[in-house]
């Protein structure tokens, strides 16, 4: 499969007024098309900065970006971002803040499809008959639907996802999680999540990277097997209970609470997962 996203031996360091801030050193992140690979590591270490290398809104002091083949040298119109903050503009309704990308990146769609598919989006997420509400009308959890819809409009090479639903209560998470793997379905896209939850990152991405502390390298990489459509039930099998396991420990190893063993050390993965260590 192509590799839609190809990041390789990437460092930067942020000159800051305290002096230089070294965080990528090491990083190595692949993406296939239609894949969709969960980010996951200590708070601070430099997740957000490889979302902006993806967007081309930072081009990176050593290693390459390609998105495509094509190398990274500037920003990019074709990435789609949601936030855990979704920012929608209050004075819009919710369906012209679903428009709004339309209204800045070039698009073929004309006119009267653009509104149809603002309107399919919303009704895919659960949103049918908020189409004119504001978004103080809205919950929390409706807010992130909506800002998933304005991320998807112009239908986005890249889905770039940073802790989207970091902010929301657990129910309404796992709900969420659910209409992602109903918006994958219908609108299939190649995304990027970057989450604290590893519950989360088993239960929607097909590989979960784990970084290490600041400055990030790639620390480990865990392919999640495809067994089929996911219910929250999968979240409770054997074999998603040793992947979390794995990706606790990794986290702990990040995180410097503890060593770094040998892969052999590692527990077994489970059937089917192609579990590596990045040394
Ligand atoms: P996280 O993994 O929590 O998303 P970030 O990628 O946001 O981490 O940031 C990594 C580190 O780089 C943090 O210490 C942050 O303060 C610092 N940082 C991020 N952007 C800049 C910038 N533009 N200039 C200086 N330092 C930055
Ligand atoms: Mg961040």
């Amino acid at each position: 499969m192509e590799k839609l996203i190809d990041i390789r031996g990437v460092r930067h360091t942020f000159r800051t007024r305290t002096g230089p801030l070294p965080v990528l050193d090491g990083l190595e992140v692949a993406v296939d098309e239609g894949g969709f690979t969960a980010v996951v590591g200590p708070s601070g270490c430099g997740k957000s900065t490889l979302t902006r290398l993806i967007a081309g809104l930072l081009i990176p002091d050593e290693g390459e970006v390609r998105v495509h083949g094509e190398r990274i040298t500037g920003p990019r119109a074709n990435v789609g971002m949601a936030f855990q903050n979704p920012v929608l503009l209050e004075w819009r309704t919710i369906l012209r803040n679903v428009l709004l990308p339309l209204e800045i990146v070039p698009t073929k769609l004309p006119k009267r499809d653009q509104e149809a598919r603002a309107r399919r989006l919303l009704s895919l997420v659960g949103l049918e008959g908020f189409e004119d509400r504001r978004p103080s009308e809205l919950s929390g959890g409706m807010r992130q639907r909506a800002s998933l819809c304005r991320a998807l409009i112009h239908q986005p090479e890249v889905l770039i996802l940073d802790e989207p639903f970091g902010a929301l209560d657990a129910f309404t998470r796992e709900d969420l999680w659910q209409t992602m793997h109903e918006v994958k379905r219908n609108e299939p896209f190649t995304g990027v999540l970057i989450t604290h939850d590893l519950r989360e990152a088993i239960f929607l991405a097909d590989r979960v990277v784990v970084l290490s502390g600041r400055p990030a390298r790639t620390q480990y990489v865990l392919d999640v097997p495809d067994t089929g459509p996911r219910d929250l039930d999968h979240l409770y099998t054997p074999e998603a209970t040793e992947m979390l396991n794995i990706l606790r420990h990794q986290i702990e190893i990040a995180e410097g609470r503890a060593a770094e063993e040998p892969a052999t050390a590692h527990p077994a993965p489970p059937p089917g997962a192609a579990a590596r260590g990045m040394h």
